[in-house]
C-alpha cells in the first residue's frame, strides 16, 4: 500500500498546536485527516488576534526548545525556516524587581556576566546551576518522549534514571536555594513556573529544567508572531492533502461501545472516522462532548488546574524603542501574589506583569511608529465565578498604572488606540475549562502516568493531545504530545513512519 493511502481517517478536534501537528505528521504518513475547528481561524490559544492595524498573540509569545518544533517539520520534509521568519532573542527577557533588573540572555558567559553585575558573588551559583542542569535535563528529555499507558511504564529505562529527579517532594524553588542566596535571583530561574500556571514554591522540582533550558537553548521569536507558527502548520497540512475545516464546531463525538466512530457536527452532519483526535481543552471536552460518556462536570472540578491570565492587547500609536521585548515586572510581594492566584479567590492588587513589546523586534505586528503591547497579569482561575464584568475595567487601570510605574511607558494611557481586554471568564466563555489557560495543573498526581493518557482510557481509538495530556502544557510539549499520539496511531493502524531527532545532538552539547 502506498505511504499516501493508508485508507484511514483521522478526525481531529481543533487546530490548536496540538491539533495541527498531528495534523502535519499524519498527512504526511499517508492519513487522511481532517481538522475541524469552531473558530475562524487556526491557532486556539496560539491564534492571531487583530484589533484595526495591529497584531497580537492571543496566547504564547515565548518559543523554547526550538529543535521540538523542527523536528515535527524535519519528519515532513521540510525546514521550519522555510515557512518562518525566527529570531533568536537577545536578550530574550528583562526581569525586574523594584529598581533592580537583570537582562537574561541564552549566551552563557554574558549571563554569567549578568548575574555577577546585579547579584554580586552570584556567578559561581549559575555556573553550578547550568552544569547540574545540562545532567539533569539529559536524565528528564527522554521521559518525555514516551508515553505512559500503563503503570509499567513507570519501570522504562529512562524513567528509572530520571527517578531522583522526579520523585522528590521538593519544588523548583527548593532546588533554587542550593544554587543562590538571593530571593531574586531565585525567581529569575523559577518564575518559568508561569509557563505551567504554577507556583514555584509547588512545581515539581524537576521542573527546574525549563529555566536551564531557556538560558541554554534560548527564546525565539517568529516574525509575525508565534500565531504564524499555527498557519504555518496549516499550510504543511494542506500541502499534504489534509483538510481544515473552519467555524465548523463539534457537538458530539460519537461512539459505539469501546470505539469511536466520528463527529456530529453543530449542524448535524456526522463525520466518519476511523481515530479522533480531541485537542480540545481536555476538561471542557470530557464534560460536554461524550453525551451519555461525559465526565461528569463535578467530578471534573476535584482535579486541579492552572491559574489564568488577565489579559490586555493594545494598540498604541507610538514607538517605546527603550522597552524590551519581554519583560517581567514581579509583584513587591511575590510570595502574597502567588498565594493569592493559588487560592483561586483573591485577587492581588501588587499584581505581577509581563508585558510584551515585540514592536522593537518585529516591524509586521503594528504600522510604522507605533506599537502592539501584549501585557499578561497571571490571576485566579475561574472555578469560583468571580463578576469580572464589573470588575474588568477597575483592574485594567490599576494594571495600566503600575506599567506606568515601572516601566519607561510612562504617557501609556494617553496613546492607547485599540484595546481588548480577555478575563479568566471570557476564557471560560471561549471553552477553557475553569478559565484555567495553561490547563490541568502540573503537580505529581497529575503527570505522566496519572495526567489524562494520549490514548484516552475508555475508547480504543481516542487520542489527546495538546496540553491536557501527557506530556503538557507549553509548545514544546504540546507538539510532543501531538507526536506521541500520532505514532500510537500509526503502531495500532500498521503504519510505517520515521521521526527525526534532532534532539540527541543538543542534548549531548548540554
Ligand atoms: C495567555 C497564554 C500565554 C501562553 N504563553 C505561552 C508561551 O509563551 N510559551 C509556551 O510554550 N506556551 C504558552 N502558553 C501555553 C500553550 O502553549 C498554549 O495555550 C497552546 O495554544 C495550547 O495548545 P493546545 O493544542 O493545547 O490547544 P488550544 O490552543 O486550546 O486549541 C484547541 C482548539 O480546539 C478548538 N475547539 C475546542 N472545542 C471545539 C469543538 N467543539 N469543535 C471544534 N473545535 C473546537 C478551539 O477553538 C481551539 O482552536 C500560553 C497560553 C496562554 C493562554
Amino acid at each position: 500500500m502506498s505511504k499516501r493511502d493508508s485508507g484511514k481517517h483521522v478526525v481531529i478536534v481543533g487546530a490548536g498546536p496540538g491539533g495541527l501537528t498531528a495534523g502535519m505528521l499524519l498527512a504526511h504518513r499517508g492519513v487522511r485527516v481532517t481538522i475541524v475547528e469552531k473558530d475562524s481561524r487556526v491557532g486556539g490559544r496560539n491564534a492571531e488576534l487583530k484589533l484595526g492595524d495591529y497584531s497580537f498573540d492571543t496566547g504564547p509569545t515565548f518559543l523554547h526548545q526550538k529543535f521540538v518544533l523542527d523536528e515535527m517539520f524535519r519528519e515532513t520534509g521540510r525546514d521550519s525556516s522555510d515557512y518562518l521568519d525566527f529570531v533568536n532573542l537577545d536578550p530574550m527577557t528583562q526581569l525586574t524587581w523594584g529598581d533592580t533588573s537583570l537582562r537574561t540572555t541564552s549566551d552563557r558567559e554574558k549571563m554569567a556576566k549578568e548575574v555577577e553585575r546585579v547579584f554580586p558573588g552570584s556567578r559561581a551559583g549559575f555556573e553550578r546551576f547550568m552544569d547540574d542542569h545540562a545532567t539533569k535535563f539529559r536524565r528528564i528529555y527522554p521521559c518525555l518522549l514516551k508515553p505512559y499507558q500503563s503503570l509499567s511504564s513507570y519501570f522504562s529505562p529512562s524513567l528509572l534514571k530520571a527517578f531522583p529527579y522526579v520523585a522528590t517532594k521538593n519544588s523548583v524553588i527548593d532546588v533554587l536555594a542550593n544554587y543562590f542566596d538571593d530571593e531574586r535571583l531565585r525567581l529569575a530561574f523559577t518564575f518559568q513556573a508561569k509557563y505551567l500556571g504554577m507556583s514555584p514554591w509547588q512545581c515539581p522540582a524537576l521542573f527546574s529544567i525549563l529555566a536551564f533550558t531557556e538560558y541554554r537553548y534560548g527564546v525565539y521569536h517568529t516574525q509575525g508572531g508565534l500565531c504564524k507558527i499555527s498557519e504555518a502548520m496549516a499550510k504543511v497540512i494542506e500541502e499534504e492533502g489534509g483538510d481544515i475545516r473552519l467555524d465548523t464546531e463539534v457537538d458530539e463525538i460519537l461512539s459505539m461501545g469501546s470505539r469511536l466512530t466520528g463527529v456530529k457536527l453543530t449542524t448535524g452532519e456526522i463525520i466518519n472516522a476511523d481515530s479522533v483526535i480531541v485537542n480540545a481543552d481536555f476538561a471542557k471536552a470530557m464534560t460536554s462532548l461524550f453525551n451519555g460518556s461525559s465526565v461528569p462536570e463535578q467530578k471534573m472540578r476535584k482535579k486541579k488546574f492552572s491559574c489564568s491570565t488577565f489579559m490586555l492587547y493594545l494598540g498604541v500609536d507610538k514607538e517605546y524603542a527603550d522597552e524590551p521585548h519581554h519583560h517581567v515586572i514581579f509583584a513587591d510581594d511575590y510570595a502574597k501574589n502567588v498565594a493569592d492566584i493559588q487560592s483561586e479567590k483573591n485577587l492581588s492588587d501588587d499584581m505581577s506583569i509581563y508585558i510584551r513589546n515585540s514592536s522593537v523586534t518585529d516591524p509586521h505586528v503594528a504600522p510604522k511608529g507605533h506599537s502592539a503591547l501584549y501585557l499578561l497579569v497571571p490571576t485566579i482561575n475561574h472555578r469560583h465565578g468571580m463578576d469580572w464584568d464589573e470588575m474588568k475595567h477597575q483592574y485594567r487601570d490599576k494594571v495600566l498604572e503600575r506599567v506606568e510605574q515601572t516601566t519607561g511607558m510612562k504617557d501609556l494611557r494617553d496613546h492607547i488606540v485599540e484595546e481588548k481586554i480577555l478575563t479568566p471568564a471570557d476564557w471560560a466563555s471561549r471553552g477553557v475549562f475553569l478559565g484555567a489557560t495553561f490547563n490541568l495543573s502540573h503537580n505529581l498526581g497529575q503527570m505522566l502516568y496519572f495526567r489524562p493518557h494520549n490514548q484516552y482510557q475508555g475508547f480504543k481509538n481516542c487520542y489527546l493531545v495538546g496540553g491536557g495530556t501527557h506530556p503538557g502544557s507549553g509548545l514544546p510539549t504540546i507538539y510532543e504530545s501531538a507526536r506521541i499520539s500520532s505514532n500510537l496511531i500509526c503502531d495500532e493502524i500498521g503504519l510505517n513512519y520515521n521521526t527525526v531527532d534532532l534532539a540527541s545532538d543538543y542534548l549531548a552539547s548540554a
